[in-house]
Formats: C-alpha cells, structure tokens, sequence
C-alpha cells in the first residue's frame, strides 16, 4: 500500500481488517495465523478418564470453523494418520477462518488393538452421541466433543474407514434432514470432497437429544456436516490416506477456506440402501469376491466352515449391487457382519 492511500484509509477512519472469532476448545485456545494444540480433557467418573488431543489451526480472515474428527474407532487408521497429516498440512496463512482438528478420538482403542468399541466399556464411539455427562467414559467423552466440537463448528466432517476386520471401498455418507437448504449444502460439501460412491442416509435421527452418531449431532443442530470412508484391514495405504487429505482440502475450498478449485465429482455413484449379510453361526469365513465387486442376488460371496474345514453354508449376496465391504477376517462369530451390500439408486433430486 502507498503512502498516499495509507493516509486515504486513516482519514476515512475504517476499522482493521476483520479477523476470525476468537474459539476454545477444550485447552486449546485459537490465535489467528497459528496453529494451537491442546487437549479435551475427559474427567473421570464410573470409570477412568481420557484425554484427546486436539488441535486449531485459524488462519488470520474470518471464515467458516470446520471440524475434522476421526478415531471414533481407534483401528480406523487411515483415517487418523490423515487426520494427523492434515494437522501438519494445514497453513494458517493460506487459511480463511478456522479448523478444529480432533484426530484420535477413542484412545483406548487404538492403544490396544480393540476394534469397534471403546474397551473401557464396551461402546462404540460413534453411537452414543449426544452424550451424557455422568455416563461412561464414551458418553463422557460424546458429551465434551459435543459441547466443545459440534456446538463451536459451522460444519463437520467424521472420517472414518475399514476396520481391522473390514476389507472396505472408500465412499461417503450424504445424510437427508429434510431441510432442503441445510441439504444443499452438505451435497455440495460431500460431492466437493470427491469419493465418487455417496450412500444415501434418509432414516438418521432427527432428534438432537438423541443424534447417536457424531454427523449426525451436527446435522440435527443445523450444521451441514458429513461422513467419509477410506483405508482398511489395519496397514495404511498412503492413497487411503490421501484420499481423505485431498478430500477435507477440496470442501475446504468448496467453503473458501483456502484458495483451491473443488469441482464436484462428475458421475457419482449413488447408493440408496445398504443390506448386510450377517453370520448366524461361529465359524472360519472364507470370502470369494473383493471389495467393490459388483454383484447379483443370490450369487456366492464367500463360505463358512467349522475350524476343521468341513463345510457350513455358503454365504449369498442378500441383494443386487456393490460390495462396500466384504470381512476381511477369518475370525466369525455369530451377529458379525459378512459383507454390506450398496444398492444403487437412481440421482436423489
Ligand atoms: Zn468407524
């Protein structure tokens, strides 16, 4: 800026330029063009409490707060390593607004190896929302990432993926509340973020005291949010991982969070109903088709036998469509879920 403007600015008496509000979360307190890192802190209560880390990165114009979480399930890794690099990636000097990143959700799972639950009390991470403060440590911890999280974004993303013992094709969730502009906007978001397979939730709660998943919690408090899905089977394949990077960076510019192009995906595959085989028996699973196999109802999509080898039942495709996920694992007990079947539905209008 010259001189001659500077006194034109000065004279015309307008205030500095806007910045971000300020946010807290948890201990982390932002500071524009900085990246803080702190913790949300669950007390103890029935049963021990926990700590997760958090981090804020707020960039030094105002704009959107985006929540990024994942760690739900602690064995989800992709998810989490990509959580991790983003927090690296981030700059806050190409940030317009701020971003709370929450990577590691449920600790205690991926400290021991636990898939699905929170092996302190048995729950899964992403069902109890929203929360209860004097409940177990995972209503515990839902209730502070409510209150610290959901209730201080404007969006949020959940990023989850394949569990240990799920062989999964990377896709997102769009979730329908029936509000046709907060709708809009999450079909922006997701088709922004780039997974070209969207699964089409219309049946989620709709009550905010009863939200069950953490999307949800946002969506019900009126915060267009979404879920995404990369990485399986433990090991992290680094394009797992990067899908799910390069995904939260594209609705980061879809929300003019960073100076980046974010076209919608072209031809996205919409999936309209998931239908789960589910194992009625113990046994050793045996899968005959991959992830993203396309599949006839009716067809084999794998056997199971005693731990002798002798034959149990054949395990047929309970529906027409995609395999989205097909067990990765031997290890079969009864109510364990074979294989989740997407069936493709017509472009929702
Ligand atoms: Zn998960």
């Amino acid at each position: 800026m010259g001189p001659i403007l500077g006194i034109a600015v000065a004279a015309a008496g307008l205030a500095p330029a806007p910045q971000p509000k300020p946010l807290s979360v948890g201990t982390a307190t932002a500071v524009p063009g900085r990246k803080v890192y702190g913790s949300l802190d669950v007390p103890a209560g029935i049963d021990p409490g926990t700590r997760i880390d958090v981090a804020v990165v707020q960039g030094t114009k105002p704009g959107p707060v985006l929540a990024v979480v994942s760690g739900a399930h602690g064995t989800e890794y992709a998810s989490i390593v990509a959580v991790a690099k983003l927090i690296q990636a981030l700059d806050p000097a190409a940030l317009s607004g701020t971003v709370i990143l929450v990577p590691l959700v449920n600790v205690a799972s991926f400290e021991q190896k636990v898939p699905h639950v929170n092996p302190v009390d048995g729950k899964s991470m992403n069902r109890f929302y929203p929360g209860k403060a004097d409940g177990t440590q995972t209503e515990r911890a839902s209730f502070l990432i409510t209150r610290e999280v959901v209730d201080k974004c404007d969006h949020l993303i959940d990023l989850h993926g394949g569990d240990l013992d799920e062989n999964l094709r990377p896709y997102s969730y769009w979730t329908v509340t029936g509000n046709q502009k907060q709708d809009e906007t999450s079909r922006a978001m997701v088709l922004a973020f780039g997974l070209d397979h969207i699964i089409i939730s219309a049946d989620r709660p709709k009550d905010p005291k009863a939200s069950r998943y953490l999307e949800n919690t946002a969506s019900t408090r009126g915060k267009p949010s979404f879920t995404a899905e990369a990485g399986r089977s433990g090991p992290v394949d680094p394009k797992d991982a990067a899908v799910l990077v390069t995904g939260v960076q594209n609705v980061m510019g879809h929300l003019k969070m960073l100076a980046r192009a974010a076209p919608p995906v072209a031809k996205p595959v919409w999936v309209g109903q998931i239908v789960s085989a589910t194992a009625d028996r113990d046994g050793i699973f045996h899968p005959s088709v991959d992830r993203d196999a396309h599949v006839v109802k009716g067809v084999k999509i794998g056997a199971v036998t005693d731990y002798l080898n002798r034959p149990l039942h054949d395990v047929l495709a309970p529906e027409s469509g995609i395999i989205m996920f097909v067990r990765a694992l031997p290890s079969l007990k009864k109510g364990d879920t074979l294989a989740n079947v997407g069936v493709i539905a017509k472009e929702p209008r």
